[in-house]
């Protein structure tokens, strides 16, 4: 995907100064000098990032921000705004008026590329969502906190305890609706705060450790997900903070109230980004899932029969499939009705789920047919398993919502071979259907162990039996 920056500024000494910081053979760089001439260029040739200077005379920011966002091309462009230095109280309007960031317009080379980095790192990201902007880190700052909003646990860690910034924190924090903590270097890279939506890292000099911190935080299972906002003054060095993993970069002297918007911004995007990836896993939970039954689906089914091919090899015992059919299952419907039906096929599912073992497979095969799995066994033991299933199914009453009780059977295809018979999972359920055949037509409510056959044509195995 190309990208490219616009920089927006009336002063042409300060537009060629902002490029001449920036990475111009990765991507392009335009300039505009006023908002309108701006934003006709944004429409015409979406930037992913726009830097915008905030003495420019047409500039009304919060518009600027709302015409961007409500574009379909330029909806994830990440708005920064070039402040002079020490105007803290520019810096935080022109956070709450949407912009994504807010830098130096001194800025330093190393740090602003750093930053470009992390901007285009982000704008990937939400594309790659392709969702709104609405509700995602970089989301501008102009919204109020709703009353609804948790409370954000924000951990600060500084080589120094004492640290002036962490006393305005801890002034401020209660009305920002968040948890302030302190906690000690040492302790949190080994063992992090699993309530920690932000961490706060203070670099107090060079080397102090802090780094390293932030390197442990990222890689850490229990951090992995928080967000980092690393503190310091020192950005010359080579690797930036923002390259380490963090997901925010400020200098020391941010005021408390800047400070607190961005670690209440960061939250927001944690939260956004556990509740998507919770839908991801929750979709794909139910990809897997039959819904009457609660079992795995034909897909899980595929997959694990995939699997466990490339598994058998490392079985030391044999390998066992089953097909189990419910018996007369349409004069059951017939006569109960097509929703009573449905009661005993999750009643019957329940039933033999409850019969296996951790390690046993079972799906939903077809309409009222399950495959189940035993994966390393003994022949004797898959054929009292296939025995224990039948007759639990067939000694255990349902109770339908119409007061009767009705009791089902099944009857189940037993295929076993071990891996020296070279047979895959595939072979094993045609055969286990083919038997399952055999148990219909004997008179149900039984099973029928399939006759495997040899490489070389002879039976292998255990004799054709009825049980
Ligand atoms: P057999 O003993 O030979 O297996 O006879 P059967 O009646 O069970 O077999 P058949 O294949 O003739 O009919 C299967 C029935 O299962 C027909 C179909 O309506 C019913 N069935 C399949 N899926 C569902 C379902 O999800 N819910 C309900 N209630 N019935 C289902
Ligand atoms: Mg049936
Ligand atoms: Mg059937």
């Amino acid at each position: 995907m190309p990208r490219s920056v616009l920089i927006i500024d009336a002063i042409s000494t300060r537009r060629i100064h902002l490029r001449a910081q920036l990475d111009t053979t990765a991507y392009p760089v335009d300039l505009a000098e006023t908002q309108s001439e701006g934003l006709a260029r944004a429409r015409k040739d979406p930037p992913d990032v726009v830097i915008i200077a905030d003495d420019l005379p047409d500039l009304r920011l919060r518009q600027f921000c709302k015409t961007l966002r409500s574009q379909k091309q330029t909806q994830f462009t990440t708005v920064v705004v070039a402040v002079q230095s020490e105007n803290q109280s520019a810096r935080v309007s022109a956070l709450v008026d949407g912009a994504h960031d807010v830098i130096d317009m001194k800025c330093d080379a190393v740090d602003l590329k750093a930053r470009m980095r992390s901007f285009m790192r982000s704008s990937d990201y939400l594309s790659a969502m392709d969702r709104p902007a609405h509700g995602h880190i970089p989301q501008g700052l102009s919204e109020s906190r709703p009353d609804f909003a948790p409370i954000t646990t924000a951990t600060f860690v500084a080589p120094n305890p004492d640290t002036h910034l962490f006393g305005s924190l801890r002034k401020m924090s209660a009305d920002a609706g968040i948890d302030a903590r302190h906690a000690a270097m040492h302790t949190v890279r080994r063992d992090p705060d699993a309530e920690s939506d932000v961490y706060i890292l203070f670099e107090t000099e060079p080397n102090d450790g802090i780094r390293d911190t932030l390197i442990a935080l990222r890689n850490h299972p229990v951090s992995r997900r928080s967000r980092i906002l690393f503190v310091t003054d020192c950005t010359s060095r080579s690797a930036s903070p923002l390259d380490l993993g963090a997901d925010d970069q400020v200098p020391t002297e941010i005021s408390p109230s800047e400070l607190t918007l961005r670690i209440t911004r960061l939250a927001r995007g944690k939260r956004d980004a556990d509740r998507r990836s919770a839908e991801t896993q929750e979709l794909a939970q139910k990809a897997y899932v039959d819904a009457l039954t609660g079992l795995n689906n034909r897909t899980a089914m595929e997959d694990y029969l995939v699997r466990m091919d490339r598994a058998l090899a490392d079985q030391p015992k044999a390998i066992a499939v089953m097909i189990a059919d419910l018996d007369h299952f349409k004069a059951i419907n017939d006569s109960h009705g097509h929703a009573a039906g449905d009661v005993i096929l999750a009643k019957v599912a329940q039933t033999l789920k409850s019969k296996l073992r951790d390690g046993d497979f079972i799906a939903r095969y077809g309409g009222e047919e399950f495959l189940i799995v035993l994966p390393n066994v003994k022949r004797d033991h898959a054929r009292d398993v296939a025995m224990r299933l039948r007759d639990a199914v067939a000694d255990t009453p349902i109770a339908l919502t119409s007061g009767t009780v009705v009791r089902a059977t099944i009857s189940i295809g037993l295929a076993v071979a071990h891996k020296s018979e070279r047979k895959t999972t595939r072979d094993l359920q045609r055969a286990a259907d083919t038997a399952l055949y055999s148990a219909k037509r004997s008179g149900r409510n039984r099973i029928e162990l399939a006759q495997m056959v040899s490489p070389l044509g002879r039976p292998l195995g255990g004799s054709r039996a009825e049980l």
